[in-house]
């Protein structure tokens, strides 16, 4: 099967390209040896399948980053059949940079222009003719986005990669082509493939490239001598990427016709501009954000949409019983649309369940251990943690749709003015957002950031925005919480929780940034992108790889983990089957018990209580292993237990069960918010932090959650349950007002400096 790679700058629109050309054959993993991603994908439409294969995002081919060395030596080593080089066509000159590399390569090239759409939409106009006779290679003019040209531009891909091609250099200055034509001959006598890209490479003194070739050093460094330029001295990396940008805007910084500005446009302009001056308002951008917040996590967890359920009140005796009640209606209130799903899953998980289990009693008589093995240790434990996959899919959606119509854009800037008082730069906004996804890719993305200290900072507070293995935690424990102590907003609790995280974070940087990680944050500068409409193809491609994700680790780690869970609580030490209370995992839990007393939920609990402590540890492999093991050990507890009624029959049992308080239950949330993350995040923290700072980390995530968790629990235990409703809300204001505290007293200390000076 023929490949074409796809090469170019970071955010020219490459993930939006492959997506719409393999759709959803993508394949994600990570590139050996390293934690970048990876993505290979099929496209179908031409007279043959071709592979695509998607490369990192990069500046250039210099060994700088592990992204750079990682496309280089695929171009180089794999030899694609063609390398597609998308460039932004809103950016060209940056852009062309990367491609003066591309095309040292003895690899065909064809260029394609992208964002061709926001340039019309301007009215501007590129001339593709210029291009192409200048650079020697065909260049199409595309819209990833609105996938337009694309059937041609994979048409004349598949030509180019027919031909063979050779490098060719643009650079100009006679003494340095005459050197890299001199390196060039020494490498073709040694049989080395692409002779001009690595003479001009040893030329640019690149580490990779001396360390391959030291024998043709001397000749380099003789040369460099004789070089010289006024503005550079001998620095011939200098020189080349000089001359590289002289050459591009020489021959191409007309290439893009500029028109006036067209009627149409001004009056969009200032639409776009009068939405800004209210998103992006000093106070208004932040109200609205957080309003935004709120909407999203009621449509997604409330089971009481808007007050609603007062209109149905009179109606609501006859359908009382039926299908509906059970999808749609919670006690007098209209569920939203993610429990309505969640609610349709559960209904469905559990009917097979009964099944399955009738099957087996009638089969295997009542009471036989390969039906409790298998129903509650199997299929309960992966059922409970599936039955979040609609929630988790509705929140994603949400901020997908951000995302894609440029409203987290304007976010990160208006975050960016508060973030720079925190010692953070806006730029750090981007991976805590992604941490509510996932912190793996999360932690990654911290690369952007260049201060080490500000990436510290950030890889550890991370865990805090609440990632979605995390939501079964809140969604269960906060519904068990309310069903057990007559409250009636469980989305209150979950967006307090998050508020918790958030809040955590801020202060855990503000405290690093003065201490252990000083540093002064970069500036951050970005373009906002326009407004546009999501597109719904991206949308769902997004949502597949979430679920994709979420199923992939619900039958593998999470599977793995039930199982032994089961055996540890109905097995003794020695290997009889026993009653939980003289198991395996009773015994581990009781020894560790203690340590959780200050947090509300060690000693003080009666005779289950240290399934919570239990909880906890499991919770180290994978976040959603929580629930999961209290819905083995719930069905070890109440014989003939159903894990039904949304989902939160399990924490009402433990609840019920270990004679936890509110106040205790909701510091579980907060501990398990706060604590160290899952075995996934902490290797990919590991890999991304300096040597020797990750066992820091470590400690730091534990001394996090205790404290934070013990706070939540003080804090809370001073209210009772009718004053609940008060008590979080006040938590939230109480820390805003510390906040606001901190922040003051460190203006003031600022203007007072300033006086001095
Ligand atoms: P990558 O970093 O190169 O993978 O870039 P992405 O594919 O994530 O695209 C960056 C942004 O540009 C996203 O917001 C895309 O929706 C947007 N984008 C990509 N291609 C186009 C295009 O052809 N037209 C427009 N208007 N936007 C695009």
């Amino acid at each position: 099967m023929k490949r074409f790679a796809l090469a170019g700058n970071p955010n020219c629109g490459k993930t939006t390209l492959f997506n719409n050309l393999t759709g959803s054959t993508a394949h994600v993993g990570n590139w050996p040896g390293v934690t970048v991603e990876k993505k290979d994908g099929v496209y179908k439409k031409l007279s043959e399948p071709i592979k695509i294969i998607d490369l990192p995002g990069i500046y250039s081919l210099s060994p700088y980053t592990s992204e750079e060395v990682i496309s280089r030596n695929y171009i180089l080593d794999e030899k694609p059949d063609c390398v597609i080089n998308i460039v932004d066509a809103t950016n060209l000159e940056r852009n062309l940079y990367l491609t003066t590399q591309l095309l040292e390569i003895d690899v065909p090239v064809v260029v394609a222009v992208n964002m061709m759409d926001v340039l019309e939409k301007n009215g501007d106009s590129l001339d593709e003719k210029v291009l192409e006779k200048k650079l020697g290679v065909p260049v199409v003019k595309i819209s990833a986005l609105e996938e337009a040209n694309l059937k041609e531009l994979m048409e004349r891909t598949f030509e180019a990669s027919e031909k063979k091609r050779e490098g060719v250099s643009i650079l100009e200055n006679k003494d340095l082509k005459h050197l890299v034509g001199d390196v060039k001959i020494a490498f073709k006598g040694k049989k080395v493939e692409n002779p001009l890209f690595h003479a001009i490479k040893l030329v640019e003194n690149d580490e990779i490239e001396a360390k391959m070739h030291e024998e043709l050093l001397p000749m380099v460094e003789e040369f460099k001598q004789t070089l010289h330029d006024e503005t550079f001295g001998n620095d011939i990396e200098a020189i080349i990427a000089d001359e590289r940008y002289n050459y591009i805007s020489k021959n191409f910084s007309k290439v893009i016709v500029h028109s006036e500005l067209t009627e149409e446009k001004k009056v969009k302009e200032t639409k776009s501009d009068r939405i800004d001056k209210v998103l992006t308002h000093k106070v208004w951008g932040l109200l609205i954000f957080a309003v935004i917040l709120f909407f999203v996590f009621h449509l997604t967890f409330s089971e009481n949409l808007f007050f609603l359920g007062g209109l149905f009140k009179d109606a609501a005796p006859s359908f009382e019983g039926s299908i509906y009640e059970g999808l749609f209606w919670t006690d007098g209130g209209i569920n939203s649309p993610g429990v309505i799903l969640f609610n349709f899953f559960d209904m469905s998980f559990s009917a097979i369940i009964d099944v399955v289990s009738g099957a087996m009693a009638s089969g295997l008589g009542e009471g036989h251990w390969l039906t409790g093995f298998l129903c509650d240790g199997v299929l309960s434990g992966l059922f409970a943690i599936l039955g979040f996959l609609p929630q988790i899919l509705v929140l994603f959606l949400f901020f997908s749709i951000m995302e894609d119509t440029g409203y987290m854009a304007r976010v990160a800037f208006i975050l960016d003015r508060i973030f720079r008082k925190f010692g953070l730069s806006g730029r750090a906004f981007i991976p805590m957002i992604m941490g509510f996804g996932c912190s793996v890719p999360a932690m990654i993305n911290t690369r952007t950031l260049a201060d080490e200290h500000e990436k510290v900072a950030t890889i550890r507070v991370i865990p805090f925005f609440s990632c979605g293995a995390k939501l079964p935690i809140l969604v269960a424990i906060a519904g068990g919480v309310c069903e057990v102590f007559g409250f009636s907003s469980v989305d209150l609790i979950t967006y307090s929780m998050y508020v918790v995280g958030v809040v955590t974070a801020i202060i855990a940087v503000l405290i690093m940034r003065h201490s252990t990680q000083r540093g002064e944050a970069a500036p951050f500068i970005m373009e906002l992108p326009q407004y546009h409409w999501p597109q719904f193809r991206a949308l769902m491609i997004h949502l597949w790889d979430k679920a994709k994700h979420f199923v992939k680790k619900a039958f593998t780690i999470i599977l793995a983990s039930t199982i032994i869970i089961w055996f540890l609580s109905n097995f003794g030490w020695d290997w009889q089957m026993c009653e939980m209370e003289n198991s395996i995992l009773a015994s581990i839990g009781k020894f560790i018990q203690p340590l959780f007393t200050p947090l509300g939920f060690g000693s003080q609990l009666s005779t289950f209580g240290w399934v919570f402590a239990v909880a906890a540890i499991t919770g180290l492999i994978a976040k959603e292993n929580v629930i999961a093991t209290f819905s083995v050990l719930a069905a070890a507890i109440v014989a003939g237990f159903e894990g039904t009624e949304e989902g939160v029959a399990e924490a009402v049992v433990m609840i019920t069960n270990t004679g936890i308080s509110w106040p205790g239950a909701i510091a579980f949330i907060a501990f398990n918010m706060l604590t160290i993350p899952c075995f996934a995040a902490c290797a990919t923290a590991r890999g991304e932090l300096q040597k020797g700072t990750f066992k820091w980390t470590l400690l730091f995530w534990i001394v996090a959650s205790f404290i934070g968790a013990s706070f939540v629990y003080c804090f809370l235990s001073m209210f009772s349950v009718d004053t609940l409703a008060w008590a979080i809300p006040c938590t939230a204001v109480f820390i805003a007002l510390g906040v606001l505290t901190v922040f003051y007293l460190r203006h003031y200390e600022r203007k007072q400096d300033a006086k001095v000076a």
